[in-house]
């Protein structure tokens, strides 16, 4: 037999798409189309519906950047097409390759019901099947302008992300606006020739399968009329039906898709836009369930939910048919799909919170997975928190993103830094956005690396980032791959249902370990300094609202402010969106997020003061109180307390060295800098012990190049290490007794278009040296380090991450260890040589690397930690990071872990002082420092409840007392959201006896004894 694979194979694809394909709409004709204009932001759907229009064309350009259009088109169906079934082809000018990164709209009754979102793979409206002939059809688009701003060439600087630089050029021409017959028979012909053709290349050339289904098609071929294929394509059809009806091998592997659209909550489009996103894909998605029987599909973020709620209450009503007839599926339980690596330990607890909460008060749903495909890797403290929150599976595929390694495994077992273990799976089909192609399929049972162990994985299909969701065509050859010899099968599911059957098939899955690093994007980390400021800020400033206002109602009967903290928290959960938080968001999106931290920051303020103010006694008295919402006792101030302080005792001091420098001192430590304003020495007198390596400076800004292959902001490629330059030159030094508990050293320094101002200062009584750096940062395209090397030998660093921390290796052993060449700290990392240890603590920064050399002259260790600043790429913001940066960094000299555990606390939650006479007790005290409790607050449910969190701090066992200062006649542990669980509770004289395993977190609920009650 003579081998004609290629022909026929030629033969498909041509006549597929030059004939086949365009016979699906055999007849049109032209709408009328009359557009108005919105002067400048979206308006409300009655007012856009009302709005006078004029007359525009197919082939006119409309819509200026971020503009929105509302267009009205009108027609009359012909006479003669009834009996047919007619859609609307509305074409706003899309380029099919841009589903969700481009112009897009919502379709509207005139009576303002929503009906269907346009987006470039999905230009139609049903209007009638069958219809009569002669009907009028009216329709609105809210057609929204969003200019594209990765294309072809991306990563391309662009003035397009902010609507005040982008300018008014118009950025589409309408393309076609037509009432057309819908041919089901040849769409059906081409769903089947997709599928078929799709396959056919993905089998063995060797097998007998792939031969079968190149004959049928062959034979399909034969029987359209090119000229008639609206005639002919049944009888094409029919001589598939053999070929499409033969069944899936029985070790086929079993695909669960679900219907999914990641939305990017905002990115290259601002959280307004958002809003519009989510509800025309969840307008499209609604009509599709109630169009296709066995279709199921998945929605996460509940914060997309709540926006629908607000902005577009048709399409919400309809959402909430859709979950009460199960196919529409609140997963994940999660605010937003949150980046991992940076939120701290409450507010990964809170996305958790309120996600779950708003599925169980809207929905009645509480789900069990946690649903994070496309964040850019996860933390080690995750595990618990997913369980705390009444979790118990994980779903990602971004690691399948790693440049270097591959990830072992698709199934298994995700153990945390506490060992708590996460079911979690990975979709081998290594997309979010499956759109049901043969090559995506076929991909997915190559690569799924737990066969012969386990056959299911699951696949969430539709557009995404943008949004769009799953179409009719994605529907149709799911349908054709149900059980198809050659193909995985695949069958729609829920998130549940495919968990459930994955962990009945596999229950002993292999086990990962510690953090899932993803081995890219590591410069999220440090990209958008105000936006990951605003974040730490906001986080630690929520968390001392919480235990203030709790404070201040137990003790003066202010009331707690439930909705303004409510609200707080889910703006800030919002921010921590995995595009936000990370940096990689258009400069529109990180513009507002540094007004929205600023205004966050003010309410909290007041919140705070509030109940401090009623807290703090006679402000007439002449004396201070000094406040500290530290979890560990500060200069004779408790933790969660205030006391009127007596000033502290002198002792520090600053004296000439002859070489130029100075040395800062405070009998525990000696600090010298030199005359070019560089630590070159940190002593720790009692332990006799230096920490800067001879030869070497610490506090050194350095600043290297900084030009990623791809993805700007998101990116650092390791090569950026060759070239680096030492900011070393001197504008001026000041050296200051600020008062006699402190003493600073002032350094300005200027490089490129920039400058700097380094103050070190240290305190008396404290080990503890303070580094404040103000940058004022012109540069393109650089990424700028402050570094400290350590004469510290170890294989090993600790990095604090939520409720604990983790380790890192120091040297680059394996392809694994070598890739983690830029990580992610919480407020400290510590280095260890035999007991005795220094910590880098942070004050906003997440981003460092560590590396460690051996030196020359005498054979020592130096490890060095680098903590990461600033970074300029030009893409998507093209202006990233320039202005004025304040970065409060500290190195702690002689120092234990459970030392750089309340040195990160005492300088994110700085005291705060108040006139004042009262010595305020704190509601909970704890007789163990590695008990860190990290929330005090009442109960959400407004019960007057007191909920306190805590955790174990060092890695180890922890036996303690938390006692309460006020009286309850029950306690309870709950869950994260505050629910009891079946967990025994010691009490013992009044106060809780407390056994924690290393780093375990605990919720505990108190009710409080009214008047009468113990
Ligand atoms: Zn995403």
């Amino acid at each position: 037999m003579h081998d004609d694979r290629n022909l026929v194979e030629a033969r498909l694809k041509r006549v597929l798409e030059e004939r086949i394909r365009p016979a699906v709409y055999p007849e049109t004709v032209p709408l009328r189309v009359e557009i108005w204009v919105a002067p400048d932001e979206p308006v409300p759907v009655a007012e856009g519906l009302a709005a006078p229009r004029i007359p525009i064309s197919v082939g006119d350009p409309w819509g200026a950047p971020w503009g929105t259009s509302w267009l009205t088109v009108s027609g009359t169906i012909p006479e003669h097409w009834a009996g047919r079934t007619v859609e609307a082809l509305l074409d706003l000018g899309f380029d099919a390759n841009m589903p969700g990164f481009q112009c897009e709209g919502l379709v509207y009754l005139s009576d303002g019901t929503p009906v269907k979102g346009l987006n470039p793979r999905n230009q139609w409206v049903r209007i009638g099947t069958p219809v009569s002939g002669g009907e009028e059809v009216v329709l609105h688009i809210e057609a929204a302008s969003n200019p594209v701003l990765q294309d072809y060439h991306p990563f391309q600087p662009t003035e397009l992300g902010d609507k005040h630089t982008a300018g008014d050029k118009p950025q589409y021409t309408l393309t076609q606006m037509d009432l057309a017959v819908f041919d089901d028979t040849v769409w059906n012909l081409v769903q089947d020739l997709e599928v078929l053709g799709e396959l056919m290349v993905e089998l063995p050339v060797e097998g007998a399968r792939r031969w079968d289904i190149l004959r049928a098609v062959d034979r399909a071929l034969d029987a359209v009329d090119l000229q008639d294929v609206n005639g002919t394509a049944a009888a094409a059809h029919e001589r598939l039906a053999e070929v499409l009806s033969t069944p899936a091998e029985p070790s086929a592997h079993r695909i669960s898709a679900v219907g999914h659209a990641h939305i990017d909550s905002a990115w290259l489009w601002p959280l307004r836009e958002t809003v519009r996103k989510v509800a025309r894909t969840t307008a499209n998605m609604t009509a599709l369930l109630d169009d296709e029987p066995d279709f199921i599909y998945t929605m996460s973020q509940a914060q997309q939910y709540a926006w629908i709620k607000e902005h577009r209450p048709e399409v919400y009503a309809k959402v909430k048919r859709a979950v009460a007839s199960g196919r529409f599926v609140p997963a994940g339980g999660m605010w937003v799909e949150s980046d991992t690596n940076m939120p701290g330990s409450e507010a990964m607890a809170r996305q958790f919170v309120h996600g779950k909460r708003f599925f169980l008060e809207e929905f009645g749903v509480d789900n069990s997975e946690a649903w994070l495909p496309d964040t850019f890797g996860f933390a080690g403290g995750l595990p618990q928190i997913i369980k705390a929150a009444g979790s118990k599976w994980l779903l990602t595929q971004k690691i399948s993103w790693s440049q270097i390694n591959k990830f072992p495994h698709h199934t298994f077992w995700w153990e945390g830094i506490d060992g708590t273990r996460i079911f979690t799976h990975f979709p081998p089909v290594d997309t979010y956005n499956c759109s049901m192609l043969g090559r995506e399929i076929a991909h997915a049972a190559r690569n799924f690396k737990d066969k012969g162990r386990a056959r299911h994985s699951i696949a969430p299909t539709g557009w995404g980032d943008g949004g769009g969701g799953t179409t009719r065509e994605m529907i149709a050859k799911a349908a054709r791959m149900r059980d198809l010899e050659g193909s995985a099968t695949v069958r729609w599911e829920t998130p549940a249902a495919f968990f459930t059957k994955a962990q009945a098939e596999y229950p002993d899955p292999p086990v990962w370990a510690g953090e899932l690093y993803l081995e890219l994007h590591r410069a999220t980390l440090t990209s958008q300094a105000k936006t990951k400021q605003g974040n730490r800020r906001s986080e630690h400033l929520l968390v001392e609202a919480e235990l203030w206002s709790a404070t201040a109602a137990l003790l003066a009967g202010v009331p707690y402010p439930y909705a303004e903290l409510d609200r707080i928290w889910k703006t800030v959960l919002l921010h921590q969106f995995h595009d936000i938080l990370p940096g990689s968001s258009i400069a529109w999106v990180h513009r507002e997020a540094e007004k929205t931290y600023a205004a966050v920051a003010e309410e909290l303020g007041g919140i705070i003061g509030r109940a401090l103010l009623a807290l703090a006694g006679d402000p007439g008295s002449g004396t201070e109180v000094v406040f500290n919402a530290a979890p560990h006792a500060r200069a004779a101030v408790p933790a969660g307390g205030g006391r009127v302080t007596a000033p502290a005792a002198d002792g520090c001091a600053v004296t000439a060295r002859p070489d130029g420098g100075w040395t800062l001192s405070n009998g525990l430590l000696d600090v010298a800098v030199d005359a070019r304003g560089l630590i070159v020495s940190a002593y720790d007198i009692a332990a006799r012990r230096e920490s800067v390596p001879p030869g070497a400076a610490a506090n050194l800004l350095q600043i290297h190049p900084d030009f990623p292959n791809m993805f700007d902001a998101w990116d650092v490629d390791e090569f950026y290490r060759n070239t680096v330059t030492d900011l070393t030159g001197v504008d001026g030094i000041t050296v200051t007794v600020d008062t006699p508990r402190r003493v600073s050293i002032r350094v300005a320094r200027s490089f490129g278009a920039s400058g700097a101002v380094q103050t070190i200062s240290l305190a008396a009584g404290s080990r503890r040296l303070d580094l404040d750096t103000e940058v004022d940062w012109h540069e393109r395209e650089k990424f700028l380090k402050v570094a400290f090397p350590l004469d510290i030998h170890t294989d090993r660093y600790a990095s604090e991450t939520q409720f604990g921390h983790l380790y890192r290796p120091t040297h680059t052993n394996t392809s694994w260890d070598a890739a983690k060449f830029e990580a992610c700290n919480h407020r400290f990392v510590h280095f260890d040589e035999s007991g005795w240890g220094a910590a880098l603590v942070t004050g906003s920064t997440y981003g460092h690397d560590v590396t460690r050399a051996v030196r020359a002259a005498d054979q020592g260790t130096t490890t060095t930690v680098r903590a990461s600043l600033l970074r300029a790429p030009r893409f998507p913001d093209p202006h990233t990071d320039q202005g004025v940066h304040r970065f409060r960094h500290a190195l702690v000299v002689g120092c234990t872990i459970a030392d750089a555990v309340r040195e990160g606390y005492a300088v994110n939650l700085p005291e705060r002082v108040l006139a004042g006479d009262a010595a305020v007790q704190p509601l909970f005290a704890v007789d163990d420092d590695a008990v860190v409790i990290t929330a005090v607050k009442l109960a959400d449910d407004a019960s007057g409840d007191v909920v306190v969190r805590f955790y174990e701090s060092l890695g180890g066992r922890a036996r303690a007392r938390l006692t309460p200062s006020f009286s309850f006649t029950d306690v309870t542990a709950c869950d994260l959201l505050e629910r009891p669980i079946e967990e025994f509770v010691a009490v013992e004289d009044r106060a809780v006896r407390l056994r924690l395993r290393p780093f375990e977190l605990v919720t505990l609920r108190f009710r409080r004894a009214v008047d009468g009650e113990r």
